[in-house]
């Protein structure tokens, strides 16, 4: 535990900012979810801490800044957050019916060489979402 907490330390500090308690949390946080996570479920799971929410929201938007967290609207206009892993965005899958959202890294979206469309498209800095029902929805 103590060296996963050198560890957020360090990265944190890498990218030019200050390791403070609530940050580190968030980090930590973040890195065990298997999902995106809005600003929203942050407070609420750090809702032990003695940190406002008007924190936990700045210290999402300065990891997010840093390039520790990607930040993304699934289409609901709610920011979810989750930890960089790989510098290739995977794509996500939203159920129509509740919600859930579910990271898909198995997911890759292939562009054939004579893609003509934006050229952000040809970059992958794009997002994808795929949408349907989840398992407990279906
Ligand atoms: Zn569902
Ligand atoms: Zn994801």
């Amino acid at each position: 535990m103590a060296k996963n907490l050198d560890e957020l330390r360090a990265a944190v500090r890498a990218r030019g900012l200050r390791a403070t308690p609530s940050r580190l949390a968030v980090l930590e946080l973040l890195r065990a979810s298997d999902a995106p996570v809005s600003h929203a479920d942050v407070a609420d799971r750090l809702a032990s801490q003695a940190w406002d929410r008007a924190t936990i929201y700045r210290n999402l938007t300065d990891l997010a800044e840093a390039g520790l967290l990607r930040r993304t609207d699934l289409g609901d206009h709610i920011w979810r957050f989750e930890a960089v892993t790989d510098d290739t965005a995977h794509p996500h899958f939203v159920c129509t019916e509740c919600g859930t959202v579910k990271c898909l890294p198995e997911l890759e979206l292939a562009v054939l060489r004579k893609t003509k469309g934006p050229r952000a498209l040809r970059q992958r800095q794009v997002e994808v979402h795929v949408r349907g029902l989840c398992d407990a929805c279906l």
